[in-house]
Protein backbone atom coordinates (compact mmCIF):
# COMPACT_ATOMS: atom_id res chain seq x y z
CA UNK A 1 0.00 0.00 0.00
CA UNK A 2 3.06 2.35 0.49
CA UNK A 3 3.92 4.05 -2.68
CA UNK A 4 7.26 4.48 -3.72
CA UNK A 5 8.93 7.29 -1.98
CA UNK A 6 10.19 9.76 -4.14
CA UNK A 7 13.37 10.67 -1.85
CA UNK A 8 15.38 8.18 -0.18
CA UNK A 9 17.78 9.65 2.75
CA UNK A 10 20.46 6.77 3.98
CA UNK A 11 22.53 7.34 6.44
CA UNK A 12 25.29 4.86 8.33
CA UNK A 13 25.23 4.08 12.29
CA UNK A 14 28.22 3.07 14.40
CA UNK A 15 27.45 3.24 18.26
CA UNK A 16 25.72 7.09 17.83
CA UNK A 17 23.33 6.81 20.57
CA UNK A 18 23.17 10.02 21.17
CA UNK A 19 22.29 11.51 17.43
CA UNK A 20 19.58 9.29 16.07
CA UNK A 21 17.14 11.01 17.82
CA UNK A 22 17.94 14.44 16.87
CA UNK A 23 19.54 12.93 13.01
CA UNK A 24 15.25 11.90 12.69
CA UNK A 25 13.78 14.78 14.03
CA UNK A 26 16.10 16.90 11.94
CA UNK A 27 15.37 15.31 8.96
CA UNK A 28 11.53 15.34 9.37
CA UNK A 29 11.51 19.33 9.57
CA UNK A 30 13.59 19.53 6.18
CA UNK A 31 11.90 16.96 4.59
CA UNK A 32 8.52 17.90 5.24
CA UNK A 33 9.26 21.36 4.57
CA UNK A 34 9.57 19.99 0.51
CA UNK A 35 6.37 18.29 0.41
CA UNK A 36 7.43 15.12 -1.36
CA UNK A 37 7.29 11.78 0.01
CA UNK A 38 10.53 9.87 1.47
CA UNK A 39 12.24 7.60 3.72
CA UNK A 40 14.46 7.65 5.87
CA UNK A 41 17.19 4.05 5.46
CA UNK A 42 19.07 3.27 8.22
CA UNK A 43 22.38 1.25 8.32
CA UNK A 44 23.02 -0.12 11.55
CA UNK A 45 26.39 -1.15 11.12
CA UNK A 46 26.70 -3.71 14.15
CA UNK A 47 26.25 -0.75 16.61
CA UNK A 48 27.07 -2.08 20.33
CA UNK A 49 25.64 0.64 22.48
CA UNK A 50 22.18 1.65 22.63
CA UNK A 51 21.61 2.59 19.07
CA UNK A 52 19.40 -0.27 18.63
CA UNK A 53 16.89 0.68 21.06
CA UNK A 54 16.65 4.10 19.66
CA UNK A 55 16.39 3.17 15.96
CA UNK A 56 13.76 0.54 16.93
CA UNK A 57 12.08 3.47 19.00
CA UNK A 58 12.30 5.49 16.13
CA UNK A 59 10.96 2.81 13.34
CA UNK A 60 7.93 2.50 15.75
CA UNK A 61 6.94 6.02 15.62
CA UNK A 62 7.34 7.09 12.03
CA UNK A 63 6.24 4.43 8.94
CA UNK A 64 9.04 6.05 6.76
CA UNK A 65 12.53 4.62 8.93
CA UNK A 66 13.48 1.40 7.31
CA UNK A 67 16.45 -0.24 9.36
CA UNK A 68 18.93 -2.20 8.06
CA UNK A 69 20.91 -4.37 10.95
CA UNK A 70 24.30 -5.74 10.16
CA UNK A 71 25.55 -8.93 11.50
CA UNK A 72 28.11 -6.83 12.79
CA UNK A 73 30.99 -3.93 11.89
CA UNK A 74 31.19 -3.90 8.17
CA UNK A 75 32.50 -0.82 7.86
CA UNK A 76 31.29 2.68 6.89
CA UNK A 77 31.45 2.08 3.03
CA UNK A 78 30.25 -1.04 2.72
CA UNK A 79 27.14 0.04 5.46
CA UNK A 80 26.56 3.49 2.49
CA UNK A 81 26.40 0.82 0.32
CA UNK A 82 23.76 -1.63 1.62
CA UNK A 83 21.73 1.76 1.84
CA UNK A 84 22.04 2.39 -1.48
CA UNK A 85 21.05 -1.21 -2.24
CA UNK A 86 17.76 -0.72 -0.24
CA UNK A 87 16.89 2.86 -1.24
CA UNK A 88 13.90 2.94 -3.76
CA UNK A 89 13.80 6.35 -4.51
CA UNK A 90 14.29 8.65 -7.51
CA UNK A 91 16.76 10.81 -5.87
CA UNK A 92 19.56 8.98 -3.06
CA UNK A 93 20.95 11.58 -0.55
CA UNK A 94 23.93 10.03 1.93
CA UNK A 95 24.30 11.63 4.65
CA UNK A 96 26.27 10.99 8.18
CA UNK A 97 24.19 10.18 11.31
CA UNK A 98 26.16 12.35 13.56
CA UNK A 99 24.88 15.74 12.46
CA UNK A 100 28.28 16.87 10.98
CA UNK A 101 26.40 17.03 7.74
CA UNK A 102 23.42 19.58 8.59
CA UNK A 103 20.36 18.01 7.01
CA UNK A 104 19.31 21.68 5.88
CA UNK A 105 21.77 21.32 2.86
CA UNK A 106 19.69 18.92 1.30
CA UNK A 107 17.09 21.79 0.22
CA UNK A 108 19.83 22.84 -1.74
CA UNK A 109 20.93 20.18 -3.26
CA UNK A 110 17.77 18.99 -4.11
CA UNK A 111 17.08 22.32 -5.89
CA UNK A 112 20.18 21.25 -8.21
CA UNK A 113 18.80 18.00 -8.66
CA UNK A 114 15.42 19.18 -10.31
CA UNK A 115 17.76 21.65 -12.57
CA UNK A 116 18.83 18.41 -13.75
CA UNK A 117 22.21 17.83 -12.23
CA UNK A 118 22.32 13.99 -11.40
CA UNK A 119 25.44 14.13 -8.45
CA UNK A 120 25.52 17.39 -5.85
CA UNK A 121 28.03 16.75 -3.74
CA UNK A 122 28.68 18.66 -0.58
CA UNK A 123 32.15 20.61 -0.45
CA UNK A 124 33.02 21.45 2.99
CA UNK A 125 34.14 25.11 2.75
CA UNK A 126 35.24 25.14 6.71
CA UNK A 127 35.30 22.34 9.21
CA UNK A 128 34.39 22.53 12.71
CA UNK A 129 35.22 21.20 15.98
CA UNK A 130 37.82 18.71 14.33
CA UNK A 131 41.61 18.52 15.49
CA UNK A 132 43.39 20.37 13.90
CA UNK A 133 45.96 17.32 12.50
CA UNK A 134 42.75 15.59 11.10
CA UNK A 135 41.79 19.16 8.99
CA UNK A 136 45.51 19.07 7.99
CA UNK A 137 45.62 15.70 7.25
CA UNK A 138 42.72 15.79 5.59
CA UNK A 139 43.48 18.87 3.38
CA UNK A 140 46.72 17.20 2.36
CA UNK A 141 44.62 13.55 1.68
CA UNK A 142 42.07 15.49 -0.81
CA UNK A 143 45.03 17.14 -2.55
CA UNK A 144 46.83 14.17 -3.47
CA UNK A 145 44.28 12.38 -4.28
CA UNK A 146 43.00 14.83 -7.01
CA UNK A 147 46.31 15.21 -8.03
CA UNK A 148 47.44 11.61 -8.40
CA UNK A 149 44.12 9.86 -9.67
CA UNK A 150 42.98 9.24 -13.14
CA UNK A 151 39.45 11.11 -12.33
CA UNK A 152 39.10 14.49 -10.85
CA UNK A 153 38.15 13.77 -7.19
CA UNK A 154 36.59 16.95 -6.27
CA UNK A 155 38.32 18.07 -3.47
CA UNK A 156 36.86 18.24 0.44
CA UNK A 157 33.75 16.39 -0.64
CA UNK A 158 32.86 13.46 1.96
CA UNK A 159 30.18 11.06 1.21
CA UNK A 160 27.59 14.00 1.65
CA UNK A 161 25.65 13.94 -1.32
CA UNK A 162 22.61 13.52 -3.73
CA UNK A 163 22.41 10.73 -6.82
CA UNK A 164 20.01 10.62 -9.12
CA UNK A 165 18.69 7.40 -9.70
CA UNK A 166 20.95 6.38 -12.57
CA UNK A 167 23.51 7.37 -10.64
CA UNK A 168 22.49 5.17 -8.00
CA UNK A 169 22.17 1.94 -10.27
CA UNK A 170 25.47 2.72 -11.85
CA UNK A 171 27.08 2.37 -8.58
CA UNK A 172 25.00 -0.75 -7.57
CA UNK A 173 26.59 -2.44 -10.93
CA UNK A 174 30.46 -1.69 -9.06
CA UNK A 175 30.78 -4.69 -6.71
CA UNK A 176 34.05 -3.93 -5.72
CA UNK A 177 35.84 -4.30 -2.23
CA UNK A 178 37.72 -1.50 -0.12
CA UNK A 179 34.82 0.99 -1.37
CA UNK A 180 35.81 4.55 -1.79
CA UNK A 181 32.48 5.93 -2.87
CA UNK A 182 33.45 9.23 -3.21
CA UNK A 183 35.84 8.54 -6.06
CA UNK A 184 33.18 5.93 -7.69
CA UNK A 185 30.93 8.54 -7.99
CA UNK A 186 33.07 10.90 -9.79
CA UNK A 187 34.27 7.43 -11.93
CA UNK A 188 30.53 7.16 -12.92
CA UNK A 189 30.21 10.65 -14.70
CA UNK A 190 26.84 12.33 -15.42
CA UNK A 191 26.27 15.91 -14.45
CA UNK A 192 27.74 16.65 -11.57
CA UNK A 193 28.05 20.15 -9.31
CA UNK A 194 29.07 20.88 -5.94
CA UNK A 195 26.98 22.99 -3.09
CA UNK A 196 29.20 24.75 -0.60
CA UNK A 197 28.46 24.21 2.97
CA UNK A 198 29.72 24.52 7.09
CA UNK A 199 31.00 21.11 7.99
CA UNK A 200 29.39 21.42 11.99
CA UNK A 201 30.57 19.44 15.05
CA UNK A 202 29.64 16.65 15.79
CA UNK A 203 26.27 16.11 17.78
CA UNK A 204 27.25 13.67 20.26
CA UNK A 205 29.88 10.66 20.55
CA UNK A 206 33.53 10.44 19.09
CA UNK A 207 34.58 10.10 15.96
CA UNK A 208 34.45 6.34 14.40
CA UNK A 209 37.75 7.17 12.07
CA UNK A 210 40.60 6.57 14.38
CA UNK A 211 44.13 7.00 12.45
CA UNK A 212 44.05 3.46 11.85
CA UNK A 213 41.02 3.63 9.77
CA UNK A 214 42.01 7.04 7.87
CA UNK A 215 44.94 5.50 6.64
CA UNK A 216 43.24 2.10 5.24
CA UNK A 217 40.89 4.51 3.88
CA UNK A 218 43.40 6.86 2.12
CA UNK A 219 45.14 3.52 0.94
CA UNK A 220 41.85 2.47 -0.51
CA UNK A 221 41.23 5.57 -2.47
CA UNK A 222 44.82 5.40 -3.35
CA UNK A 223 44.88 2.54 -4.33
CA UNK A 224 41.10 1.72 -6.11
CA UNK A 225 41.99 5.20 -8.54
CA UNK A 226 45.62 5.05 -9.04
CA UNK A 227 48.60 3.54 -10.03
CA UNK A 228 50.87 6.10 -9.82
CA UNK A 229 52.73 4.42 -6.72
CA UNK A 230 53.05 1.30 -8.69
CA UNK A 231 54.84 3.94 -11.59
CA UNK A 232 57.20 5.78 -8.94
CA UNK A 233 58.68 2.56 -8.61
CA UNK A 234 60.25 3.23 -12.31
CA UNK A 235 61.92 6.50 -11.38
CA UNK A 236 63.38 4.96 -8.12
CA UNK A 237 64.78 2.14 -10.18
CA UNK A 238 66.45 4.93 -13.10
CA UNK A 239 67.58 7.02 -10.44
CA UNK A 240 69.71 4.43 -8.56
CA UNK A 241 70.84 2.81 -11.68
CA UNK A 242 72.15 6.26 -12.56
CA UNK A 243 74.30 6.82 -9.72
CA UNK A 244 75.62 3.21 -9.92
CA UNK A 245 76.94 4.47 -13.63
CA UNK A 246 78.17 7.69 -12.48
CA UNK A 247 80.00 6.19 -9.38
CA UNK A 248 81.61 3.04 -10.77
CA UNK A 249 84.08 5.21 -13.51
CA UNK A 250 84.61 7.65 -10.27
CA UNK A 251 85.61 5.31 -8.22
CA UNK A 252 88.14 3.19 -10.42
CA UNK A 253 89.42 6.57 -11.46
CA UNK A 254 90.00 7.56 -7.46
CA UNK A 255 91.89 4.35 -7.15
CA UNK A 256 93.85 4.58 -9.93
CA UNK A 257 95.16 8.29 -8.75
CA UNK A 258 95.72 7.04 -5.72
CA UNK A 259 93.21 8.84 -3.86
CA UNK A 260 92.36 8.44 0.12
CA UNK A 261 88.96 8.38 -0.91
CA UNK A 262 88.35 4.88 -1.78
CA UNK A 263 85.00 4.33 -0.09
CA UNK A 264 86.47 1.14 1.62
CA UNK A 265 85.07 -0.07 4.95
CA UNK A 266 82.08 -1.92 6.16
CA UNK A 267 80.32 1.13 7.73
CA UNK A 268 79.96 2.65 4.19
CA UNK A 269 78.26 -0.62 2.30
CA UNK A 270 76.08 -1.24 5.69
CA UNK A 271 74.67 2.04 5.33
CA UNK A 272 73.97 1.70 1.72
CA UNK A 273 72.36 -1.82 2.18
CA UNK A 274 70.25 -1.03 4.91
CA UNK A 275 69.43 2.05 2.99
CA UNK A 276 68.38 0.10 -0.28
CA UNK A 277 66.62 -2.64 1.57
CA UNK A 278 64.20 -0.09 3.03
CA UNK A 279 63.49 1.27 -0.28
CA UNK A 280 63.00 -2.44 -1.76
CA UNK A 281 60.75 -3.31 1.67
CA UNK A 282 59.06 0.05 1.27
CA UNK A 283 58.19 -0.82 -2.37
CA UNK A 284 57.28 -4.36 -1.72
CA UNK A 285 54.55 -2.77 0.86
CA UNK A 286 53.47 -0.82 -1.57
CA UNK A 287 53.06 -4.23 -4.17
CA UNK A 288 51.32 -6.04 -1.26
CA UNK A 289 48.68 -3.49 -1.00
CA UNK A 290 47.67 -4.03 -4.44
CA UNK A 291 47.80 -7.53 -4.46
CA UNK A 292 45.84 -7.76 -0.93
CA UNK A 293 42.98 -6.10 -2.83
CA UNK A 294 42.83 -8.15 -5.54
CA UNK A 295 43.10 -10.88 -3.29
CA UNK A 296 39.83 -9.48 -1.62
CA UNK A 297 38.40 -9.13 -5.40
CA UNK A 298 39.01 -12.73 -6.43
CA UNK A 299 37.42 -14.20 -2.94
CA UNK A 300 33.55 -12.65 -4.00
CA UNK A 301 33.23 -12.33 -0.45
CA UNK A 302 29.83 -10.09 0.20
CA UNK A 303 30.26 -6.92 0.67
CA UNK A 304 28.11 -7.10 4.56
CA UNK A 305 25.91 -9.46 5.74
CA UNK A 306 22.14 -8.53 6.76
CA UNK A 307 20.96 -9.72 10.29
CA UNK A 308 17.45 -8.18 10.11
CA UNK A 309 15.41 -5.67 8.25
CA UNK A 310 13.10 -3.36 10.14
CA UNK A 311 10.33 -2.11 8.15
CA UNK A 312 6.39 -1.57 7.65
CA UNK A 313 5.59 -5.00 6.67
CA UNK A 314 2.88 -3.79 4.18
CA UNK A 315 6.27 -1.94 2.24
CA UNK A 316 7.30 -3.58 -0.85
CA UNK A 317 10.55 -3.52 0.11
CA UNK A 318 13.41 -6.11 0.10
CA UNK A 319 13.04 -7.84 3.66
CA UNK A 320 14.25 -11.29 3.74
CA UNK A 321 17.82 -11.24 1.72
CA UNK A 322 20.37 -12.07 3.73
CA UNK A 323 22.98 -10.45 1.64
CA UNK A 324 23.76 -8.48 -1.14
CA UNK A 325 26.99 -7.06 -2.89
N1 LIG B 1 30.23 4.71 10.54
C1 LIG B 1 29.77 3.42 10.24
N2 LIG B 1 30.62 2.37 10.40
C2 LIG B 1 31.91 2.51 10.81
C3 LIG B 1 32.37 3.83 11.08
C4 LIG B 1 31.51 4.90 10.93
O1 LIG B 1 28.62 3.24 9.86
O2 LIG B 1 32.62 1.51 10.92
C5 LIG B 1 29.31 5.84 10.39
C6 LIG B 1 29.22 6.74 11.61
O3 LIG B 1 28.24 6.26 12.51
C7 LIG B 1 28.83 8.06 10.99
C8 LIG B 1 29.54 8.02 9.64
O4 LIG B 1 29.82 6.66 9.36
O5 LIG B 1 27.45 8.18 10.76
C9 LIG B 1 30.81 8.83 9.64
O6 LIG B 1 31.65 8.44 10.69
P1 LIG B 1 32.37 9.48 11.67
O7 LIG B 1 31.47 10.62 11.95
O8 LIG B 1 32.89 8.74 12.85
O9 LIG B 1 33.58 9.96 10.76
P2 LIG B 1 34.22 11.44 10.75
O10 LIG B 1 33.11 12.39 10.48
O11 LIG B 1 34.84 11.64 12.09
O12 LIG B 1 35.22 11.38 9.63
MG1 LIG C 1 31.47 12.54 11.64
Amino acid sequence: MTTQPKISIVAPVFNEQGNIETLHRRIVEVMESTGESWELVIVNDGSRDGSVDELRSVRERDARVRVVNFARNFGHQNAVTAGMEYARGDAVILIDADLQDPPEVMLQMLDKWREGFHVVYAVRAERKGESWFKKFTAKLFYRLIYRIAEIDIPVDTGDFRLMDRQVVEALKAMPEHNRFIRGMTSWVGFRQTGVEYVRQERHAGETKYPLRKMLRFALDAITGFSYFPLQVMIYASLILALIAVVAIPLVAFLRLAGSHLQFEGQATTLIVLLLLSSFQLFFLFVMGQYVARIYDEVRHRPLYIVAEVWENTSDAGVTDENSAG
